[in-house]
This record gives C-alpha cells, structure tokens and sequence, in this order.
C-alpha cells in the first residue's frame, strides 16, 4: 500500500485511482470519522485503494470535501456529513475514529465543542462499535503526556497535562477519549487500539490551521518573515503523513490493544525547523525572509519526542520518510497549491 511520497491524488481529473481487487472473504466496511481532513483523507485513500468500502463521515468543520472529491461516485465510497457528537446507525466491521479538530487554533476557537466531541463524539463510536461488534481505533495524541517530564515520551508515562489552561479541552479530551475506550473494553468487550500520533504533516495540511508547518511554509513561500513564539528552543518530530496512515493500518490489524505511539523520533527545535524551511524554499531565489521571534504561547510543551520501541517490536512499524524527504514533497504541494490559486 506503500504510495510515493509525492503521489497526491487527484493525479489527473475524472479517474479513479486504481482500486485493488479484493475477495469478499478480506473486504471490510470501514468507517472513517474525520476521512475529509488532513490525516482522515489519506487514510480514507489508502483503504480504497486496498479494496475496501469506505464510509467517510464529516462534518467539514476543519476538513473540506475536496480532499476526497476524487472518490466521489466510486461505488466503494460513500460521503456522509455528520456530527460525531450525534449518535448515528451504520452497519460497519471497523472504525477509524479520528474526527476532532487538531490545530490549537482550531480546537481552541471552541472549546466546550472540543471537548463534546472528543467525548460524545468517542462515546457515541464506541457505542457503535459495541452494537455492531466492529474493531474500533482511538486516534489519541501526545498531547495526552502535557508538558512531558519524561523525556523521550514513552507509552508507559502517564504525562503531565494542565486541566485547566487553554490547550485542556484537547489534552483533556483525548484524555478521557481513552480512558473512554479501555472502560468500553473492560465493561463490554469492545475490541479497541489506540494511536499516540506525534507531530504529522504532508500535502492536505490546512495551510490556515496556525501549526508550524503549514505557517513557515507558507511565510516562507511567500517571503515573510518566519514567526518563532517564544526562544524557538522548543523541540517537535515531524513524522510523514503517510507513515502515519501505514501505522494506522498496521495497528488496527493488529492484536494490539495496547496505546501505541506513531511519530518520527527525528527532534528538531523549532529555530531548526525555521531555519531547514527558509534554506529549501529559498533555495536558488531571492528571499528577504527571515526567523523573527514573537511572544511565546501558553502552556506550549518544551520538549516532544516519541519512544517507539513498542510500535518496532509490535507492529514492525517506523517511519521511513525522513522530515526532510518529506518537506521537499509538503513544500513542492503547497507551491502548486499556491500557483493555482494565483
Ligand atoms: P483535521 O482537523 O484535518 O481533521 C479532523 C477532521 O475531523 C476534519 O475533517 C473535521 O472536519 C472533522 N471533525 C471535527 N469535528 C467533528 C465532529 N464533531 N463531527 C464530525 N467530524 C468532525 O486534523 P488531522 O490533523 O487530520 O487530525 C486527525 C486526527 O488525528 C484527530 O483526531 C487528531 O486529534 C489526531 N492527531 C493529529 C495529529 C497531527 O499532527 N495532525 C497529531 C496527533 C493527533
Ligand atoms: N510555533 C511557532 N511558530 C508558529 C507556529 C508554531 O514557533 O508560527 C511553535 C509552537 O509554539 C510550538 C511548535 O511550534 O512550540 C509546534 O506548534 P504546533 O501548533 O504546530 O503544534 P503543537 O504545539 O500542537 O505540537
């Protein structure tokens, strides 16, 4: 299933991407909730293309239609818009729950709908996959270990999270996302697995949503000055998205029911990070921009890295787009994308 980096589909307008074959003995109907976002669409793109039928549930709040529109009309594809936090009746084999917004800026622009949706919305899907016996999959986050004393974040660090600043209805709202998910398995049986997704970025990232890759990008594309909050000595790892959505996939046939972090251990701080984005969009080009320093935010963590030794020795998972192949391939998407829109 493994695509070329810089595959993104639609590759030519009125095709569809080559579908597997698959015998009705190993076809599932999956559900993806949130399959019209950044991570969701080339998750929902990955299982077409493997041969399954795919139920894309979304509400658009910060996914677009136009991240699956090459799917639209297949007969493996159908396009719901839905809001998790109703309750609604399909009849699937498994669901990949990802439906949340990811950004700061977006899941701080409503806080309390944040948190709804990370608890009914999960409540709701765990429900579901109770009454239709299908595997269920958390997409839970690093942001569940906080501001991490632990250093790199291993799954067996229970974090250190503020319940009360302004990142909460996130952090809190995974949170309880899982412990959601391990009380629907004790109680009811319900066959979970749940991803730790560190730091992802790829072609399809909201260039709007104010997370570090999309605004250096674009800052640097369109030779602005490159905002660092704070002494840009915080680290982040970057892992490729279709890593992440391999790992996904990975997970969800696997017997692990286990958290399980999914990230690139690669660590950059974000002045590294600044400065790697102005050299590869600068390069061969005039360009005034430059790394400028602004307030840092609240409650920003300092230090983020995976452990994923348990991803290697349970799923024969790591990444295997390095941040920097990757980059040139996000880079290359966002240029086009801005071409087109000029
Ligand atoms: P995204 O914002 O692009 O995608 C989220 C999708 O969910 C969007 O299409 C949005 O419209 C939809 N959605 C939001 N609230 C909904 C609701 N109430 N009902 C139905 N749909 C709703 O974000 P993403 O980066 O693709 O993230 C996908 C998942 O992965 C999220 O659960 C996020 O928490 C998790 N995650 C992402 C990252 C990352 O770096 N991208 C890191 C850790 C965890
Ligand atoms: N960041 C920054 N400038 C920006 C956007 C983000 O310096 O224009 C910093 C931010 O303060 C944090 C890191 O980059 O230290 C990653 O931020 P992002 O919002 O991408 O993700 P998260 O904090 O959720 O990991």
């Amino acid at each position: 299933i493994r695509r070329n980096s810089s595959v993104v589909y639609p590759v030519s307008k009125g095709e569809y991407p080559p579908v597997k074959r698959l015998d009705p003995m190993h076809k599932k109907r999956i559900l993806v909730t949130g399959g019209a976002g950044f991570v969701g669409s080339h998750l929902v793109d990955s299982l077409m293309l493997l041969g399954h039928d795919v139920i894309c549930l979304d509400n658009f709040f910060t996914g677009s239609k136009t991240n699956v529109t090459h799917w639209i009309g297949h007969p493996h594809f159908e396009l719901i818009r839905h809001d998790v936090v109703d309750p609604i009746l399909l009849e699937v084999d498994q669901i990949y729950h990802l439906a949340c917004p990811a950004s700061p800026r977006h899941y701080q622009s409503n806080a309390v709908k944040t948190l709804k949706t990370s608890f009914f919305g999960t409540y709701n899907m765990l429900g579901l996959a109770k009454r239709t016996k299908a595997r269920f999959l958390l997409a839970s986050t690093s942001e569940i270990y906080g501001s991490p004393a632990v250093h790199p974040q291993p799954e067996s660090y229970w974090g250190n999270v503020n319940p009360i600043g302004p990142r909460a209805c996130y952090d809190e709202g995974k949170r309880v996302a899982e412990a959601l998910s391990y009380s629907y398995a004790r109680q009811d049986n319900v066959d979970i697995r749940v991803a730790r997704i560190f730091n992802c970025f790829g072609p399809r990232m909201n260039w709007n949503d104010g997370r570090v890759v999309s605004n250096f990008i674009l800052q640097a594309l369109e030779n602005k000055d490159l905002t660092v909050y704070g002494d840009g000595k915080a680290t982040r790892c970057f892992q490729y998205v279709q890593d992440l959505v391999d790992g996904l996939i990975r997970l969800m046939d696997s017997d692990v029911t286990e958290p399980i972090n999914l990230g690139n251990p690669e660590e950059y701080t974000i002045n590294e990070f600044a400065e790697i984005i102005l050299k590869m969009v600068g390069e061969g080009k005039e360009t005034t921009a430059k790394v400028v320093h602004l307030p840092a935010v609240e409650d920003d963590p300092q230090r983020r890295k995976p452990d994923i030794t348990k991803a290697k020795e349970l799923l024969g998972w790591e990444p295997k787009v390095s941040m920097l192949e990757g980059l040139r391939g996000t880079v290359a998407y966002f240029r086009s994308t801005l071409d087109d829109e000029h």
